[in-house]
């Protein structure tokens, strides 16, 4: 039975392991999933389809010892983290985390912690990365020339070769990441725009995104599949037992490009909004893009956070400090493929999470 196979190696792995009888430190890996869906376009290397993620949690349960963050960070202060905890991650709050992602947890027996960026639960409104991704990458025909206002002046594009866009280029930039686009396509030029308008304040940035869409003359119409939960399915999500429930700030900013009051309020307004939601103590904390500064460790710490994860490619150790806790990204490949990229990743070099240990 695979179950009692999974048990079985756990057991052996669970032991520290030596080397010419040293103990060596404990590895676990924190993953972090943004969403569980099979689609053909995903810029951002977002996505794993249902069939993988269903491998991928099969994988996890026989190489290592899936955690749950909270019984981790437990377990990281009293200094026993078994040997090959895997700890999964979902950031943003995605419908499709409660619609797919939620029954394979709970099918699988693996726990997950949710990062919800609180801003559009209850809303139809999409993400501002999704609403420009619409605008910028429907195939059509697009004026030469944006022109947007920004806080230091107003910035502006030619399009060149990016104003024309079909079927057939778009299906061509199908599997490629906005950030290796070719120059000169209009995936590069969506990658250009995303990349200027990620750090502007929330009031700004959302105006930005709304003109493009105007002045792309796409439909403004959401796109179902990608909101975001609403608050009964984020209380579903943290009702069975798998899912538990952490912050991602109000809006999905990069704190630390922004004033601390309004770092402040990113944090604290997520946690109040969140609590009052599952009616449970929130106190772990995702930071939005990966960015965070010294203040917004403190102000985390302030605001009543135990915990924080980063987006550092490296393995948590004994030493990684838990307001900064590296994570893994998980592509969406086969079960088989994720179990040699577990492997991979516990065979890093221990030196590389330890370095950032303090
Ligand atoms: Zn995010």
């Amino acid at each position: 039975m695979q179950e009692a196979d999974g048990c079985d190696r756990l057991t052996n792995r669970a032991e520290p392991d030596r080397i010419h009888g040293m103990r060596v430190a404990p590895k676990s890996i924190i993953l972090m999933y943004h969403r569980i869906v099979a689609t053909s376009t995903d810029p951002w290397g977002m996505c794993v389809s249902p069939t993988n993620f269903s491998g991928q949690l099969e994988a996890i349960r026989d190489a290592g010892r899936p955690m749950a963050l909270a019984d981790y960070v437990r377990a990281h202060r009293q200094g026993e983290v078994p040997d090959r905890s895997i700890v999964l991650t979902f950031d943003d709050g995605y419908l499709d985390n409660h619609e797919q992602a939620l029954p394979l947890l709970q099918r699988h027996e693996v726990p997950a912690t949710l990062f919800v960026t609180t801003g559009n639960i209850d809303s139809e409104r999409e993400f501002w990365w999704d609403q420009l991704e619409t605008s910028l990458l429907t195939p059509a025909m697009l004026p030469d020339r944006l022109e947007l206002s920004s806080p230091d002046g107003a910035i502006v594009w030619d399009l060149g070769t990016a104003r024309a866009y079909d079927d057939g280029q778009r299906q061509a930039d199908r599997g490629v990441k906005a950030w290796q686009a070719k120059p000169g396509g209009r995936l590069a030029f969506y990658y250009a725009v995303w990349k200027t308008l990620w750090p502007w304040p929330v009031r700004v940035r959302d105006e930005a995104v709304a003109r493009v869409a105007a002045w792309a003359g796409q439909d403004p119409i959401p796109s179902t599949a990608r909101r975001s939960m609403t608050s009964a399915e984020i209380r579903a999500m943290g009702q069975g037992g798998w899912m538990s429930i952490g912050a991602h700030t109000v809006d999905h900013l990069p704190l630390d490009v922004h004033p601390v009051d309004e770092q402040r309020r990113q944090i604290r307004e997520s946690r109040k909004q969140l609590e009052a939601l599952v009616g449970e103590e929130i106190t772990t904390f995702a930071y939005p893009h990966g960015e965070y500064s010294p203040d917004t460790v403190r102000l985390l710490r302030e605001e009543g956070f135990d915990s924080a994860v980063t987006v550092e490619h490296k393995l948590a150790l004994p030493g990684s400090d838990l307001m900064r806790l590296p994570r893994f990204g998980v592509h969406d490949v086969s079960g088989d493929e994720f179990r040699q990229q577990l492997e991979q990743w516990f065979d890093l070099a221990v030196g590389d999470g330890a370095a950032h240990a303090c």
